[in-house]
């Protein structure tokens, strides 16, 4: 016999364990659950956003603020004198002139802040607005996230026994087999699923390189187990 037969059962349990494990993993719920993770993690992203937007909403509605407070003061001003300069005789019509446009200036200095607050006012009430969206969804969200976490746990904990089952059987399988070519089994695991596979037509029926002519006479003459040089896996051929 020349199919290493005992690897194979080996190999066969060790694929069932993983059919578990891939099962778990893409229950409807555990896809819900990595879904809903995302989400909640993309609504966290739009809160700290909106929040900067927010502070900085409100620094620049401080500054216009200051502004349009400090240019109603100059208007006060100008104002007062203006009246006070109307009874003085011997001020000129030039002197008057200028002053009221000073003031006509202060006025719509005064004006277009006040149209630059509103607009900020606006323009912020709608960033609060949509961060209260954002959280009440994102709460939302988080809370239908931990009821299919529980779901997903409830998944782990039935197949738990399962798991437990594969795992007697491979350790009862790996008795069968010698503790080198376990080793080399297990070095082929780590990057192929499935790391024995059989020679057919020459080649390699995991990965389709074809063999040199010295490595099948080998294989089928020696019964020797070979690394596939291409792809890592345990190669064997099948002389039955
Ligand atoms: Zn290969």
């Amino acid at each position: 016999m020349s199919k290493p037969v005992a690897l194979l059962a080996y190999q066969d349990a060790d694929l069932e364990k993983q059919q578990i494990e891939t099962g778990l993993r893409t229950t409807a719920n555990r896809v819900k659950l990595n879904k809903l993770a995302k989400y909640v993690k993309q609504q966290q992203a739009t809160l700290t956003k909106l929040t900067e937007d927010m502070e900085s909403h409100s620094a620049a509605m401080n500054r216009l603020n200051a502004q349009y407070e400090a240019v109603l003061d100059r208007l006060d001003l100008e104002s007062s004198e203006f009246e006070t300069l109307k009874g003085d005789e011997e001020c000129t019509s030039e002197e008057m002139t200028e002053f009221r446009h000073d003031i006509e200036k202060l006025q719509r200095e005064a004006n277009n802040l006040e149209k630059e607050i509103k607009q900020l006012f606006r323009s912020l009430e709608e960033t609060v607005s949509e961060y209260q969206k954002t959280r009440q969804q994102g709460a939302k969200a988080k809370k239908e996230y931990d009821q299919v976490k529980i779901l997903c746990q409830k998944e782990k904990d039935d197949a738990a026994i399962d798991m437990l089952a594969a795992d007697k059987k491979l350790e009862e399988l790996e008795r069968h087999v010698s503790p080198s070519l376990m080793n080399r089994y297990k070095r082929a695991r780590l990057h192929n699923s499935v790391p024995v596979v059989e020679v057919r037509d020459g080649k390699c029926s995991g990965c389709n390189m074809s063999l040199p002519s010295l490595a099948i006479r080998r294989l089928i003459g020696e019964n020797m187990i070979l690394e596939c040089e291409n792809c890592g896996r345990l190669l064997y051929a099948d002389n039955d």
